[in-house]
């Protein structure tokens, strides 16, 4: 792991939300989580939850809550379902997406670009939409340190290294 992903614009994202009644909405803890700490300067993990990756996600759950209090003050219905990791499911993380789906007309994802591709890949016959709402533009190299609150870690920004994939083949 260590795809680097970006918020994509706040306007592109609400655009895609126009028409929609009820959006399920997808998330990774993976490495979305040390992506968004990094980008919006949120904690990563909660230490206390150790190494299970889904309670820990603290900087996809905040991004997640935020969105989803925004969609349901414009009226929408909004559930939500994360998985680890979308790039790599088992049947069963599959099966899990499927039964979430319900009547959702829409799957937004807060997750990279190969999480994205690999959700949109196992619904052909969705006739809702996709919304994306991040893009993958490179790899990471980040140090984790406590946050304020020593409950948290963080990625320490004065030490982050992010390789844009345009950069990766030229050294
Ligand atoms: S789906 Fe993307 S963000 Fe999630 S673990 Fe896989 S590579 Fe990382």
């Amino acid at each position: 792991m260590g795809l680097f992903s970006e918020m994509l614009d706040e306007k592109r994202i609400k655009d895609g939300f126009k028409d929609s009644g009820h959006v399920l909405m997808i998330t990774c803890p993976g490495c979305a989580c040390e992506s968004l700490s990094y980008t919006e300067g949120l904690p990563c993990r909660a230490l206390e939850s150790g190494k299970d990756m889904e309670e820990s996600a603290v900087a996809v759950q905040r991004v997640r809550d935020q969105w989803d209090r925004v969609l349901k003050e414009d009226g929408k219905k909004v559930t939500h379902i994360s998985v680890a990791f979308p790039c790599e499911m088992f049947d069963t993380e599959r099966e899990r997406i499927l039964e979430k789906l319900q009547d959702a007309d829409t799957i937004a994802l807060l997750c990279c670009s190969s999480g994205y591709v690999a959700v949109k890949d196992m619904l052909p016959d969705f006739l809702g939409r996709f919304v994306p709402m991040m893009k993958t533009t490179g790899t990471f190299v980040f140090k984790l340190v406590l946050d304020e609150s020593g409950k948290n870690s963080k990625v320490e920004q004065e030490t982050a290294r992010v390789i844009k994939f345009s950069k990766v083949n030229q050294g």
